[in-house]
């Protein structure tokens, strides 16, 4: 039996880019995983598909949308239906907007706040009286460096990795008796689509060259000027859930290539 074995891991935001990878890494451990997220139906079965024939466990879809509490519920609950419980919760489903604050559109101010950071009350909401019943439970949170220093043109991105960071330390202390735990990774720069997607808008907005924005921008305060990968973040995430983890709790990991540590 692989090291997850009978474990049931929900990953939000699991269709693409770190949480697709972190579910994959789940699934090769042998647990029960759950994705979430949005994209075109053929290819999330297919994604669905390729994790079910890797794990020993059994790999389900739930297209929950992450700014809505009644369907975050329903996720959970679905999970613990199909599956026995909700063992590893991982709140991953994040967007980026980069504009200064003062032209901020308001809409998208109130999705990222929802989406990467409200979200994770709900599931954790949800899922915790389960972890408490059964006397074990993990709970990463994918934050940022984001969570722990600020780049301009990010306010709501910041504010809500900062958050979520918080949250994290809180949850920890509560359940920590419990037998869960409760910790965030703050990832540098990964080249998934939500970056792929900013560098367009971060060039205008300082006007400069895409080509620039990675190097100048993107890999500046990576001092490693290696952009951290996906593999890389399933690796940190199953060791969270390992026994050799059991004592480490509320922490905010940096995986980042030493921008922090600056
Ligand atoms: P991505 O765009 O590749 O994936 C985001 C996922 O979230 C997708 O599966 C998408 O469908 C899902 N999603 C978006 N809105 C949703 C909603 N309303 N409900 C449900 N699912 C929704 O992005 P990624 O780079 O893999 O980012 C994943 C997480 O990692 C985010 O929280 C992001 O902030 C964080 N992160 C990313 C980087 C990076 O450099 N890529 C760095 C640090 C932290």
């Amino acid at each position: 039996m692989g090291e997850l074995g009978g474990k049931t891991a929900l990953v939000t935001g699991s269709t693409s880019g770190i949480g697709f990878g972190v579910a994959r890494g789940f699934a090769k451990a042998g647990a029960n995983v759950v994705l979430n997220g949005f994209g075109d139906a053929g290819e999330i079965e297919a994604l669905r598909a390729e994790l079910d024939a890797t794990s020993e466990g059994a790999v389900s879809y739930d297209g929950a949308d992450m700014t809505k509490p009644d369907e975050i519920e329903a996720m959970v609950q679905g999970a613990v239906a199909r599956h026995g419980a909700v063992d590893i919760l991982v709140n991953n489903a994040g967007i980026q907007i980069v504009s200064p604050i003062d032209e901020f559109p308001i809409d998208g101010w109130d999705r990222i706040i929802a989406i990467n950071m409200n979200s994770a009350f709900h599931t954790a909401r949800a899922a915790l009286p389960g972890m408490k019943a059964k006397g074990w439970g993990r709970i990463i949170n994918i934050a940022s460096a984001h969570g722990l220093v600020a780049s301009p043109f990010k306010s709501a991105y910041v504010t809500a990795k900062h958050g979520i960071v918080g949250m994290t330390k809180t949850v920890a202390l509560e359940v920590a008796e419990a037998g869960i735990t409760c910790n965030a990774i703050c990832p540098g720069y990964v080249l998934t689509p939500l970056v792929e997607r900013q560098i367009p808008d971060t060039a205008k907005a300082r006007g400069i060259t895409e080509d620039q924005v990675k190097r100048d921008v993107l890999l500046a305060a990576q001092w490693t000027k290696k952009f951290v990968t996906v593999e890389q973040l399933s690796g940190v995430a199953n060791f969270l859930c390992s026994d050799a983890a059991e004592n480490i709790t509320g922490i905010a990991l940096p995986v980042d290539g030493g921008w922090t540590a600056a």
